[in-house]
C-alpha cells in the first residue's frame, strides 16, 4: 500500500512524526508537508504566489517534501506531480488540538484529508484535543487502530473521515463514537492594543463553549474521553434551504 501524509502544523511538527512512526510499516509512505505551520488556514491553495519545494530530511526519521504552500497545495502536488504512482490512501495530522463543530471549516488538517477524497483517495484526518501532555505517541497507536479498522471494513475511494482523539491525560480513550459535527460556533473576541505609533493590534482569543446542548456529537463525545469519527464531504448545500428558496418567486428574464 502506498500511503501519503500531510498535516497543517508544518512537516517538522512532532504529530505528522508519530503518524509516520504509526503507520511506516504498512507499506511506502510519502510524507508531503508545509514548511511551516498552517493551523487555520482551510482549504486555501496557492495561486497568486508559486510553491518552493524541498527534500527535507527530518529527525532521521523519515524523508520528505517540504512545501512553502497550504496543507491543500501539499495534497495537490502530491498527486499531481511528485508521488508516481499515486498513493492509496491519504492521512493528515496529527493535528494539535481538535477539530470538531466549527472548526472543520478552518482545519488545514481536514483540509488536506479533503483534498486526497476529492481526488477520489480515502482520506482519515487525525486530530488531537489539547492538553497539557498532548502524548503524540500514545495518539499514533490510536490513530493506527483506527486506521486499521477502516482497512478491514473497506475505506471507499472519496472517503473523508475526521478522527477526533480525546485529551489522553486519563489514559486509553472510551471507544469510538461515529458522530455529527457539533452545531456550536466559537465563543471568541479579539484582545487589542495600540502599537504606540497610533494604530491597532487585535488578536483573537476564543474557545469552543464549555457547555452546549448537542449530545451525539464530536464535541461530546471527545469531552466524554471517546474517540469521534465524522464523514465529511466538500457538497456544503444546504438542501433543505435549497428546496426553500426554490420555492421563492424569482425573475423569469432579466432586466
Ligand atoms: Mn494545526
Amino acid at each position: 500500500m502506498r500511503i501519503l501524509i500531510t498535516n497543517d502544523d508544518g512537516i517538522y511538527a512532532p504529530g505528522i512524526e508519530a503518524l509516520y512512526r504509526a503507520v511506516a510499516d504498512l507499506g511506502h509512505v510519502d510524507v508531503v508537508a508545509p514548511e511551516d505551520a498552517q493551523s487555520a488556514i482551510g482549504h486555501a491553495i496557492s495561486v497568486l504566489k508559486p510553491m518552493l519545494v524541498r527534500p527535507v530530511h527530518v529527525n532521521n526519521v523519515f524523508h520528505g517534501w517540504s512545501v512553502a504552500g497550504r496543507p491543500a497545495d501539499c495534497v495537490k502536488l502530491a498527486m499531481m506531480e511528485l508521488l508516481k504512482p499515486p498513493p492509496d490512501l491519504i492521512l493528515s495530522g496529527i493535528n494539535a488540538g481538535a477539530n470538531t463543530g466549527i472548526n472543520v471549516l478552518y482545519s488545514g488538517t481536514i483540509a488536506g484529508a479533503m483534498e486526497g477524497a476529492l481526488f477520489k483517495v480515502p482520506a482519515l484526518a487525525f486530530s488531537l484535543e489539547l492538553s497539557d501532555t498532548m502524548d503524540f505517541a500514545m495518539a499514533g497507536r490510536i490513530a493506527r487502530t483506527i486506521l486499521d479498522h477502516c482497512l478491514a471494513a473497506g475505506v471507499l475511494p472519496g472517503t473523508c473521515l475526521s478522527v477526533n482523539i480525546p485529551a489522553l491525560k486519563h489514559g486509553w480513550p472510551r471507544g469510538v463514537r461515529c458522530c455529527q459535527q457539533a452545531p456550536v460556533n466559537w465563543e471568541e473576541h479579539y484582545l487589542s492594543e495600540s502599537d504606540g505609533d497610533g494604530h491597532m493590534i487585535y488578536r483573537l482569543n476564543g474557545r469552543l463553549p464549555e457547555h452546549h446542548d448537542c449530545p451525539d456529537t464530536d464535541l461530546a463525545a471527545i469531552r466524554e474521553g471517546y474517540v469521534a469519527i465524522t464523514p465529511l464531504r466538500a457538497d456544503l448545500t444546504d438542501r433543505q434551504r435549497l428546496r426553500q428558496i426554490a420555492g421563492w418567486h424569482w425573475p423569469g428574464s432579466f432586466p
